[in-house]
């Protein structure tokens, strides 16, 4: 991997010692952000300081979802509490959510008192969800549309929209009591009649995860029906967030991991019998 980057890696490194934002800039910019979080991860801690002096904190966001969770809090505590509260206004909430769960509670409250109001009220939604539930790994950016809509205005108002939401594969349709009534998927919408309305185009057997479900049982769900993304509803059917498959890749390796110590730890109990 080294290797393949030596050339890069060595260009980045030159541009901040020597200050060069702009080279950098064009540099660094022209990477993947796993490719960008590889590099920045390697850097001494001077050197990640220009970093976050030579990005927006947008450029951050997007750096900053491509590491792993236990990682991220390291370099949060490192930045300007502003800059840092702008950026995790910038990630995706259930990604800034990840973050802020991991601090302790009067950190959480300076950021939040710091971000903007908007951005601040969709992560204060999602932060009183009891962990490893459905309701901790969901997100609140999702696309809804309604029945008396048709196809074509439906497309009109997912251009508005898109732009926002973690996916737009699947497009979930409530009634007026904002209950989820049905689904379609990208495809099904681009296919249809522009006049048909949603109701005749929409599937009303719908698959949905409860809120308060385990997120192992969620992960199990995707498994079972192969969707790109679940649905999260309250008791009453109103549709509160979706569940992408990425994130259920976490929950799968966390979980993992978790039965693997598990397991050693009960091998070494056994160990001890023996003796
Ligand atoms: P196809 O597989 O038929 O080509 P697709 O590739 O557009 O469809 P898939 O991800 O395979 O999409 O989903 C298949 C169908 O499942 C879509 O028509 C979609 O509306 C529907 N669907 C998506 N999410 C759900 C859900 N939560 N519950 C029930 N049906 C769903
Ligand atoms: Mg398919």
């Amino acid at each position: 991997y080294e290797e393949k980057y030596e050339v890069q890696w060595g260009k980045l490194k030159a541009a901040l010692d020597e200050e060069n934002i702009e080279d950098f800039r064009f540099d660094f910019l022209d990477m993947h952000p796993y490719d960008q979080a590889m590099f920045f991860m390697d850097q001494p801690k001077e050197n990640r300081l220009k970093v976050y002096a030579y990005l927006s904190p947008e450029e951050i966001a997007e750096l900053v979802e491509s590491m792993e969770l236990e990682d991220t809090l390291e370099y949060f505590a490192e930045m300007d509490p502003r800059f840092a509260s702008m950026a995790l206004a910038e990630m995706a909430v259930d990604n800034s959510v990840d973050i802020l769960n991991e601090l302790d509670k009067e950190q959480v409250a300076s950021f939040l008192t710091i971000m903007d109001k908007e951005a601040a009220d969709e992560i204060k939604q999602l932060l009183h969800y009891e962990e490893k539930t459905a309701g901790s790994i969901m997100t609140t950016e999702f696309v809804a549309l309604y029945l008396t809509q048709t196809a074509g205005e439906a497309m009109q108002e997912l251009k508005a929209k898109a732009p926002d939401a973690e996916t737009i594969y699947y497009l979930y349709i409530l009634d007026d009591d904002k209950r989820l009534v049905g689904v379609l998927s990208i495809r099904d919408l681009i296919v249809a009649d522009e006049n048909a309305l949603i109701e005749e185009i929409m599937s009303e057997k719908i698959v949905a995860v409860s809120v308060a479900k385990d997120q192992e049982d969620v992960a199990q769900m995707f498994r079972d029906y192969d969707f790109l993304a679940l649905p999260v509803v309250d008791f009453q059917n109103h549709l509160l967030g979706i569940i992408t498959v990425d994130d259920i890749l976490d929950v799968m390796e966390e979980e993992a991991s978790e039965d693997y110590s598990k397991l050693a730890a009960v091998s070494e109990v056994e160990r001890t019998d023996d003796n």
